[in-house]
Parts: structure tokens; C-alpha cells; sequence
């Protein structure tokens, strides 16, 4: 036995009892690197497992030599035979393990590490036949999933161990191949699901290893490129989305209605779509760069402004603007186009501008129609303007005179003219001439002859109707339309109603004359007395110095006289122009008082009663009243009533008779003054209190006068809130009657008349001034 022991020292063996290890040497020891503690008390088919011959064989069942791979505690493989020896005791076995001679993988392969130092690719290398994992990296376990990434638990074992349902699988699919055709097996891309990765690329390759002829191993190699084929994939993907995106934008692009111009970073065209080689207005396509552009169209802003090569639209692309729906208009031919343009530049990625864009829209159909709607809506605007404008239009053609338009006003006019012309609706296309009673011949040769002959734009001519009994002036515009041969086709008549201007022309005729009449009454008026002042004046010079002077002493007096009531009379006369000018102006003011009118009368009267009778002439005063008061102005009173007389004095034929009268009537009172003079035409009574007038000169003048008095003697007794009438018969004479209101103002005191007297008579003086003879 110790014999036994010692012969089989020298061959590393494992003894057991009961498939129990007992005793292992110490070359079993150093070839499995275990420890013979790890050993002991072990069984045999532990003992399979440490070494991981579990696989290929159980210790228990080796009988005769047989020939494995054990694997040592660092899992390194070793090509060995065991033999086992039954002793003594049938429950003892021994086993022999004989290692083959260069059995260590680690040694044979070790070239493989280095050659795969990438830290990704897997490495393993199997046995032939059996396909037992000998050796293997970290990278190739990566590929499996729990436990078989580890090597403990994937080393040593079968490839169908270790791979799910590998029977039939792609993988002893391919070792078989490769084992029977014995040439190595390469495979890109080689796809398979991984439970935690799921789809998963691989680079794989199987070479087969040759010892003494026959294929002994495998050496496996395999590399993940999911990533790379994923990248791929997408880059694929990535470039197969831009290449439909680009021909679905070369379709856009072709078969748009809008043009669209690329160009580079050289100007240089580069694009232009099937719209602008085929329809576009102009040959733009025929362009080679935005140059040529230039030289050929002329571009203006909206503002009719043209649009300088420093402000194109491809210069403010090139500076990087974009530019929306700008509207230019394009000079081709003398033919205007309207654009809508649309640019933007683009750029790389390091911001390098390569090309820009412009889409440009011809709206020139869009633009005119729009103009034409406008035209429409100013020419319906203007229909609307001439049906209801307060001037009468007429539209008729030529030469046929037929109406075509007549609008509300001229109609309302015409039915004023005609009221037998119809309805509105009616008068279409009836004669223009028929209707408006003109002579045809007459007018439509004078109409003519202006327009056509003089190549006048218009013609006028002015027309009066009587319209209700009164007199109505129109001034007709005729504007005639020329059709295509020269000739007129129509005409349209504008009338204008000029009544009131005619009668604000004639009315301001009327006061042109009176006022040259006014200048021609107060120019003798004042050179009359002058006339006489002066004569009279070298009249007593002459008497002067020839010493004539004492032997026509009488005539001296009368001279002095005469000069004396020609002062009066000027007087006379620049009071009342400056009073007329008060009134006119509002300056004039009445001094009012409560005063007994009756008395002042009965004063006035008598103190002009001697004059009266110096003159040949009698004055009475009657009165059916003692007193009356009233308010008024005493002076001014006094002013009317010797006008009045005035008037009477130089009306009246000698001896004739004045009558002042004074007839209380309750709520007036009625002052007259009455003559038996030549009397006043009954057509001159209406106008002889107004300004400047005066009866037929060359008839009724024996005095004289300017046309003034009778119209300040209205205006005071206006003022008083009275009246003035006159009644008249030529030769009979004349009665002028004033009605004041018989009323008293508060706060007026009745004031006593204490004129005094020498003014009464310097007012006698100047007012009758202008009575020369009777
Ligand atoms: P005149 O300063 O000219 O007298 P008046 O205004 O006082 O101006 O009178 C206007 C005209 O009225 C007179 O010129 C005269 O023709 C007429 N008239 C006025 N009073 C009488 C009268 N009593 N009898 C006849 N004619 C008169």
C-alpha cells in the first residue's frame, strides 16, 4: 500500500472511499490549484464540478483511461487523462489524472489575448468535438446574460449549456458547418435578440483550429456592432427622409404656380422652376446672374420709386434679410407687371451664406382687376353723385338726340318747364330737343360748330325759363363724348341754376347806379351853396375895392343873406349824412323824455308860421286833443315835423295851404302834415323814404334837396316804435301821416319844453335851408 503510495506520488491522483475524497497528492494539488482542504471530505461528483468535468464525465463512472479537460481554480483549462484503480476495498478508488503534454490553453492560445486588446471584441475557444468553452475574455461573457456571465459558471460547459434551445439555433448551425468544412466562418452584422439588449449586431467569426490534422478548436471571435449598424441605420434613414424630402420639394417646387429663383453666393442663378422656365412673363431663365437682371428690368417700390442694385431684393438677401410679400412693380418692355416677392438667404453650418431664395407671384391680373372693382366702385359712386347732386344732368346721343340719362334734379326742373314730359323712367330714350322745346337745327349746329370747329372742351350757353311765374336763369354745360372715329356719340348737358346769381348781379347793377346817382345829388348838393358863398363872396370883394361897397349896401345885405342860408343849408346837409351814417352804423340814439307832443307841434308850427307866410303860403295847426304824452325824443320830433313842412313849403304852389294835424286815436297818436302842393305820382309814393330817392327831378323840382330828409324821418320814427305813411294826388298835394305810440316810459319825467329859442330858429334855418322858391 505505502508502495503503492509512493509509485503513485509521482502522478497527481485523487483518492476516495465511499466517492468520498480522502486524499488528494500534492501534484493533484499544483495542477488544479486547490487546496487540499477545498478536496477533502468532498465527493466525487463535487469533485467533477470544481474541476468542471461535470460536462464530460462524473469521476464515479470512469472506469479506464479516459480523456477530458479539467479546469484549475483560475479556470484555466487542461487536457488530461484519468484512469481510475479499484484497490483492496471495492468502496476505494484512486484516480490517476495524466496531463497531455502542452495541455495548458492559457499557453497554447495566449497570442489570442493580444490580438484582441480593443477591450470590446469577445474571444472564446472551444473544443472540437464537444464544443466545451476552454477559454474566454470579458467581453465575449458580455454577451451572455445571467449566470452565464460569469466565467465560473460558463467555462468548461457545453456551447448547448450555455445557449437556449441550441439545438437547430443559428449557432451549432454554424459550428457545425464550420467543423465540417473546416474553413473558418465569417459573419457581418449577424443579428440576434438578446433578452436585455434586444435586437443586437455582431461581427462574428469561427476559425477552426488544426492539431495533427484534425480540427481540435474552435477560437470564436465576436464584436457588438449594434451601435455602428444602428448609427448606420439612421444615417440610412435620416438620408433616405432627405431624399424624399427633396423630391417631394423638387415636386412642390416644379409644380408650383409661384416662381422661384435660387442663386449663389457669386449671384450666379442656380435654379429656377418649371413655373418661370415655362410661364414666367419674362425669360428669366435666360439670365445667367443677377447682373444680366439688372441691365434687362427696371424694379420700383411701391411709391413709383426705382429700386437702386443697393437696395435689390438679392442685395438684402445677401445681407441676410428676409424678406416677406414685398410688392415691386417690373418694367418689361414698356409693359408693367405687378410682383409679389419673397426672399430668404441661406447658410451653412459655419453661418457662410451659400444661396438665396426668391419666390415672386405675379399679381398683375390681381392688381388691374382690383383697379377695375376700384374704377367700378368710383364709377357707381359717381352714377350715385349725379343721380342725386343738386345740379341737373343730361345725357342724349348724337346725332339722334335720344336721352340716355337725365337725373332727379334735372328732372324736377324739366317736370317745372314741361310738366307734360312723363315719368322719369319714361323719358328714356325720348328726344332731348322735344322735351326741352329746343330748335334742333339751330342749336345743334352752334353746339357743334364750338366743339368740333374751335376744338372747345365744353360748351356753355345760357338759357331763361319762366317757372311759376317767376324768371329762372340756367347756365347749360354741354360736354360731349367722342367715340372712336373722332365723331361725337353722345353729349352730356350740365345745367346750373344761376337764378340767383343773375339776380344778385342785377340787384348790385341797380345799386352800382344809385350809388352813382347818390355821388352825382350830394356832389351838386354840396357845390351849390359853395357856388353861391364863393360868388356872392367876390361879389362883395368887387364892391370893396372899386368903393362900391356903400352905393349897393342893399345888395351887400342880401348877399350877407344868402351867404348866411347856404351855410345853413350845407348844415343841413352834413347833419343829415352824418345822421344817415349813425343809423347805418347804430349809432344813432334817441334822447327820450315823457312829453306832451301836442304842445311841441303847436310850438314848431308856430314858430315857422311867420316864414310860412313870408312865403305866400298859409299854415294851420288843429288838434282834438290839449295834451297827450308820450315818450320820445323832443328835438328829434321837432327835426321830423319841420321836414314835413320843409316839404310842403317847397312842393306848394303860391298860396297854397299847410295843415298840421294832431288826432289822438287811444294808443297813437297821429301827427299830419297836409299840403294843396303839386303832389307826388302815385309810382314814385313806394320809393320816397328810401335813401337818395327822389321824384322825377325834371318834373316836380322847384327846390332843392338830395332824397335824404324823407328817409331820416322814417328811421327816427321807427326808432320812436311809430310809422309814416303818405297819401297823394298830382296837383291835389299830399298828406304825410305819422302814427307814434301813445306810451310813457317809467322813470321819465315829463320835461316842459324850455328850448331855447335861438336854437329853435337855428334849426328852422338849416331845416328849411334848401327852400329857395315856391
Ligand atoms: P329832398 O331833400 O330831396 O326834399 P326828401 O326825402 O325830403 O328829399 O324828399 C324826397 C322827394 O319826395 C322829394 O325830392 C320830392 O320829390 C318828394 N316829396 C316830398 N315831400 C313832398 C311833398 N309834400 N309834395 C310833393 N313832393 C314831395
Amino acid at each position: 500500500m505505502k508502495y503503492t503510495l509512493k509509485k503513485a506520488a509521482e502522478k497527481p491522483f485523487l483518492y476516495s472511499i465511499n466517492n468520498i475524497v480522502t486524499l488528494v497528492n500534492k501534484y493533484f494539488i499544483n495542477l488544479t490549484g486547490f487546496s487540499e482542504n477545498e478536496f477533502i471530505g468532498k465527493s466525487l461528483m463535487e469533485i467533477s464540478c470544481m474541476l468542471k468535468i461535470d460536462s464530460q464525465v462524473c469521476l464515479e463512472n470512469i472506469e479506464s483511461d479516459y480523456s477530458c479537460y479539467i479546469f484549475t481554480k483560475k479556470n484555466e483549462a487542461r487536457e488530461i487523462t484519468i484512469s481510475c484503480e479499484r484497490l483492496k476495498s471495492k468502496n476505494e478508488k484512486k484516480y490517476f489524472i495524466k496531463e497531455k503534454a502542452n495541455s495548458s490553453i492559457k499557453e497554447k492560445f495566449d497570442f489570442v489575448d493580444q490580438l484582441y486588446t480593443d477591450g470590446k471584441t469577445g474571444v472564446a475557444i472551444r473544443s472540437v468535438p464537444d464544443l466545451i468553452l476552454l477559454k474566454v475574455n470579458e467581453n465575449y461573457m458580455d454577451f451572455f446574460e445571467e449566470p452565464f456571465n460569469k466565467i465560473e459558471n460558463i467555462i468548461g460547459k457545453k456551447q448547448k449549456e450555455i445557449i437556449n434551445r441550441y439545438e437547430s439555433s443559428t449557432a451549432e448551425e454554424l459550428c457545425t458547418t464550420v467543423i465540417s468544412n473546416g474553413k473558418p466562418y465569417y459573419v457581418k452584422e449577424f443579428q440576434y435578440d438578446c433578452y436585455k439588449r434586444g435586437t443586437t449586431y455582431c461581427d462574428l467569426s469561427i476559425v477552426p483550429i488544426y492539431v495533427q490534422g484534425k480540427i481540435k478548436y474552435l477560437i470564436e471571435t465576436i464584436l457588438n456592432v449594434t451601435e455602428k449598424v444602428l448609427s448606420r441605420e439612421s444615417i440610412e434613414k435620416q438620408a433616405d427622409v432627405i431624399k424624399q424630402q427633396e423630391e417631394k420639394l423638387k415636386v412642390i417646387t416644379e409644380s408650383m404656380s409661384d416662381a422661384l429663383i435660387v442663386f449663389d453666393k457669386h449671384s450666379k442663378f442656380t435654379k429656377f422652376n418649371k413655373f418661370i422656365r415655362n410661364t414666367f412673363f419674362f425669360k428669366i431663365s435666360a439670365l445667367k446672374n443677377i447682373e444680366d437682371g439688372f441691365e434687362k428690368f427696371k424694379c420700383y417700390d411701391e411709391d413709383g420709386n426705382l429700386i437702386l442694385k443697393e437696395n435689390s431684393i438679392t442685395e438684402r438677401v445677401f445681407q441676410g434679410e428676409k424678406i416677406s410679400e414685398y410688392k415691386i412693380t417690373v418694367k418689361v418692355n414698356n409693359t408693367l407687371m405687378y410682383i409679389v416677392v419673397s426672399g430668404a438667404p441661406i447658410y451653412n453650418s459655419k453661418g457662410d451664406f451659400i444661396e438665396g431664395i426668391l419666390i415672386a407671384r405675379d399679381v398683375t391680373n390681381e392688381v388691374k382687376s382690383e383697379e377695375t372693382l376700384l374704377i367700378k366702385t368710383k364709377l357707381d359712386l359717381l352714377d350715385n353723385i349725379i343721380r342725386n347732386i343738386d345740379i341737373g344732368v343730361v345725357q342724349y346721343s348724337y346725332p339722334e338726340f335720344e336721352i340716355i340719362h337725365i337725373n332727379n334734379k334735372a328732372y324736377n326742373d324739366l317736370k317745372q318747364i314741361n310738366p307734360e314730359a312723363g315719368s322719369l323712367s319714361s323719358l328714356k330714350w325720348k328726344n332731348y330737343c322735344d322735351i326741352y322745346k329746343i330748335n334742333k337745327k339751330v342749336k345743334a349746329t352752334e353746339i357743334m360748330k364750338n366743339l368740333i370747329e374751335k376744338k372747345n372742351g365744353s360748351y356753355f350757353s345760357y338759357r331763361k325759363f319762366i317757372v311759376s311765374g317767376k324768371e329762372k336763369f340756367v347756365k347749360l354745360m354741354h360736354q360731349p363724348l367722342f367715340g372712336l372715329n373722332n365723331q361725337i356719340v353722345e353729349m352730356t348737358v350740365i345745367a346750373i341754376d344761376m337764378t340767383d346769381e343773375v339776380k344778385a348781379k342785377n340787384k348790385m347793377k341797380k345799386a352800382l347806379k344809385m350809388q352813382e346817382e347818390i355821388f352825382t345829388n350830394v356832389s351838386h348838393e354840396l357845390k351849390t351853396p359853395l357856388n353861391v358863398i364863393f360868388s356872392t363872396n367876390q361879389l362883395m370883394d368887387f364892391y370893396l375895392k372899386n368903393n362900391l361897397f356903400e352905393s349897393n349896401i342893399e345888395k351887400v345885405a342880401r348877399s350877407i343873406n344868402s351867404i348866411k342860408q347856404n351855410c345853413y343849408r350845407f348844415t343841413k346837409l352834413i347833419n343829415n349824412i352824418v345822421d344817415l351814417s349813425k343809423i347805418e352804423t347804430g349809432f344813432f340814439k334817441l334822447d327820450l323824455s315823457n312829453e306832451n307832443i301836442v304842445e311841441i307841434t303847436e310850438d314848431i308850427v308856430q314858430s315857422v308860421a311867420e316864414y310860412v307866410k313870408s312865403k305866400g303860403l298859409y299854415i294851420v295847426f288843429d288838434t282834438d286833443i290839449e295834451e297827450k304824452i308820450i315818450a320820445c325824443d323832443p328835438e328829434k320830433i321837432e327835426r321830423i315835423i319841420l321836414n314835413l313842412i320843409s316839404n310842403a313849403i317847397k312842393f306848394s304852389n303860391p298860396e297854397g295851404k299847410i295843415f298840421v294835424n294832431i288826432l289822438d286815436k287811444a294808443d297813437t297818436v297821429e301827427i299830419s302834415v297836409k299840403d294843396t302842393g303839386i303832389g307826388i305820382d302815385k309810382k314814385y309814393l313806394n320809393n320816397i323814404f328810401g335813401r337818395f330817392q327822389q321824384v322825377d327831378k325834371s318834373l316836380t323840382r322847384n327846390a332843392e334837396g338830395c332824397g335824404i330828409g324823407l328817409s331820416l324821418v322814417k328811421s327816427i320814427i321807427e326808432m320812436h316804435g311809430g310809422k309814416i305813411s303818405v297819401d297823394s294826388e298830382v296837383g291835389a298835394g299830399s298828406v304825410f301821416k305819422i302814427q307814434l305810440p301813445a306810451r310813457t316810459a317809467k322813470n321819465l319825467k315829463v320835461i316842459k319844453q324850455t328850448k331855447i329859442m335861438n336854437n329853435k330858429i337855428d334849426m328852422i334855418n338849416v331845416e328849411f335851408s334848401d327852400i329857395y322858391s315856391i
